[in-house]
């Protein structure tokens, strides 16, 4: 059962943490704190900011230091906005996108039970207690250790093509370089269908990745959840006069259905990539060469794309096993 030291409908600013209990082979009687930050001003539109559900992708975290500690005070508000920078605080102190606890994976950890795993108790606060207090929820990942996105927000798509629009709003306002609509393929055990389920809005993004940061990304990031708080009429930056203003304009957009759009390494081998990410890539066409660098028997083979597009997703590591995406392609539905 995991409770919190914070009272999440008490007005002003309140830090503190998760408190859950967790019985490992070295620590017997455990307590795992997650931290948490609740801003509340009087009633409004309410906004659950996660950052750290894996591991090893730091720019949601980061964003979500800066946003708490350099942004955010509670006069500069309207509504609320609960903020967890580390979801899965274990695992982003061990830099790994699972928990070291016990091997779970958040983003396939929900709906989550409170008598589950340590991932699995953390997802179940997240579904029972922080989702029902808010309107929208703002899931911050990156490509992690493996893959590197094209700064981007993920659209999920919705069952109606009206709560596709509404997410599609939040994205404009994140203002990323990107926008890719995705159908998700494991969306049960996803947040997404937790905060859908739930009548809420549920916007993602992928800002970069690689286990690392760029100045790009983190601004990215942070102007990306204010401009979200801005649009939702939360506001709040300090020394900001006034809300700030989202101007409409086209956002460069994508499309990612079905396994057509992935690029899957079909054996071990050495990645040699031929596009970079942004560079648009043909049907048919070699988007790089696998090279068996340990046997003479075997030229390189080359990798050829699945659909016409752009390179969004690109794996970041030189080596690859059988199985690991190469490339993930968007089908461009609104160019720059
Ligand atoms: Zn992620």
């Amino acid at each position: 059962m995991v409770t919190t030291t914070v009272d999440l409908d008490a007005e002003g600013v309140h830090k503190g943490y998760l408190d859950v209990p967790v019985s490992l082979n070295d620590s017997a009687w455990s307590n795992l704190r997650v931290p948490i930050f609740s801003f509340k001003n009087g009633d409004g539109p309410g906004l659950l900011l996660l950052g750290g559900s894996h591991g090893d992708e730091f720019e949601g975290p980061v964003a979500l230091s800066k946003l708490v500690h350099d942004h955010l005070e509670t006069a500069d508000i309207a509504g609320r906005v609960i903020i967890l920078p580390a979801l899965n605080t274990p695992a982003v102190l061990k830099g790994t996108r699972l928990s070291p606890i016990d091997g779970g994976n958040m983003n396939r950890a929900f709906p989550g039970d409170p008598r589950g795993t340590a991932t699995s108790r953390i997802a179940a606060f997240v579904t029972r207690e922080l989702i029902p207090r808010v309107d929208v929820v703002l899931d911050l990942h990156s490509g992690g250790r493996s893959l590197m996105f094209v700064p981007s927000t993920i659209v999920p798509v919705q069952k109606t093509p009206e709560a596709t629009e509404r997410i599609l709003a939040l994205a404009a306002a994140f203002d990323a370089p990107l926008t890719i609509v995705l159908r998700e393929p494991e969306v049960a055990a996803m947040i997404d269908a937790e905060v859908e389920a739930q009548g809420k809005l549920m916007l993602a993004t992928e800002l970069g990745g690689l286990g690392t940061l760029t100045p790009e990304t983190t601004a990215i990031a942070l102007n990306g959840v204010l401009g979200v708080m801005s649009s939702m009429g939360i506001a709040g930056s300090r020394g900001r006069t006034g809300p700030r203003v989202v101007r409409p304009k086209p956002v460069r957009m994508v499309r990612v259905e079905g396994h057509s759009h992935y690029v899957y390494a079909d054996e071990n081998g050495v990645f040699e990539p031929f596009a970079d990410l942004g560079d648009r890539v043909a049907a048919g066409a070699a988007i790089g060469r696998l090279h068996r660098v340990d046997r003479v028997e075997y030229p390189p083979s080359e990798v050829p794309a699945g659909v016409d597009g752009i390179l969004v997703c690109k794996n970041g590591q030189g080596l690859v096993k059988r199985g690991d995406v190469l490339a993930v392609i968007g089908r461009e539905i609104a160019p720059a």
